[in-house]
């Protein structure tokens, strides 16, 4: 039997099952302090049965490299006691099982890369849009790092013409992506989400530039196939045809992939996570 955890900054959702597709049980707890958290997540997973491996995707950062002591660790994230976490080690030694770790969104890229890989997808790229932005990768089924996981929410996109004076929210660089067109950065600015905006509001066009921009990038320097966009912003309405089509522009019919680069909402809607965690326990070391 698998077991995951989907671990994120509020919750933790834990699951057990024979495969990823199928979750026999599932349960959900709020996060608190590490100690805590993970003593009462350990012990309901316990409790389901002899489990063999376990898949973590973590809210980060996280140490992904394999020839790091640190491997599996929360690092230097400022949720508060979090920070240096060993959160792989505590469930190997806890349950002494193997451990598959990533980050909570590449599992989702994982899971979504799955969904899509029965259509011929090879490539995609999961972006979320909310709290935070964060992407994820997965060419030919492999989620992608470099000495480290990717962090597109902190790219520095081109400013929009109507949002020249906002200094961003981002606390290391101001206005990046995250600081200008996440959840936080959206309230900074105008008081309330997006889905809250009057539809008229220049607002829409704002936030939307932004994301293709970061969807440019990602068709630009990566040439994926498709970019699937989760998380709370994404869900505002028609903020997703106002991506695809602004992407389109910014293209301008250039990339030689076009007319095969997609864009759309999640197919694993809000299970992309914890799916994505059960299939970490397949590869779990
Ligand atoms: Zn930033």
């Amino acid at each position: 039997m698998l077991a995951a955890i989907e671990a994120g900054g509020t919750k933790f959702v834990l699951a057990t099952g024979p495969s990823p597709d199928t979750m026999t049980a599932r349960h959900t707890i709020p996060t608190r302090d590490p100690a805590t958290t993970l003593a009462e997540a350990a012990q309901w997973l316990a409790a389901q049965g002899t489990i063999t491996a376990i898949g973590i995707g973590s809210f980060g950062p996280v140490e992904l490299d394999p020839g790091s002591d640190r491997w599996g660790f929360i690092t230097n994230t400022p949720k508060p006691g979090w920070a240096d976490c060993d959160i792989a080690g505590y469930f190997r030694t806890r349950l002494g099982v193997l451990v598959g770790f990533d980050t909570d969104v590449n599992a989702a890229a994982l899971a979504e890369y799955r969904a899509a890989e029965t259509a011929g997808c090879r490539s995609l790229a999961y972006l979320t849009i909310g709290t935070g932005i964060g992407a994820g990768l997965v060419l030919n089924g492999v989620p992608v790092h470099g000495v480290a996981h990717p962090e597109m929410g902190h790219i520095y996109p081109r400013r929009h013409p109507l949002d020249r004076d906002f200094a961003g929210v981002c606390p290391h660089h101001g206005d990046c992506l995250e600081g200008l067109a996440s959840g936080p950065a959206i309230m900074a600015r105008w008081g309330v989400s997006l889905s809250q905006l009057p539809q008229d509001h220049p607002g829409h066009a704002i936030i939307a530039d932004y994301i293709a921009q970061a969807c440019h990038v990602l068709f630009a320097a990566v040439a994926v196939e498709r970019i699937v966009i989760g998380g709370g912003v994404a869900k505002t309405a028609e903020l997703m045809e106002c991506i695809m089509a602004r992407t389109a522009e910014l293209g301008a019919g250039y990339l030689p992939g076009t007319a095969r680069h997609r864009i759309h909402g999640p197919q694993c809607g809000e299970d992309a996570g914890i799916s994505g965690a059960m299939m970490l326990a397949q590869t779990a070391r």
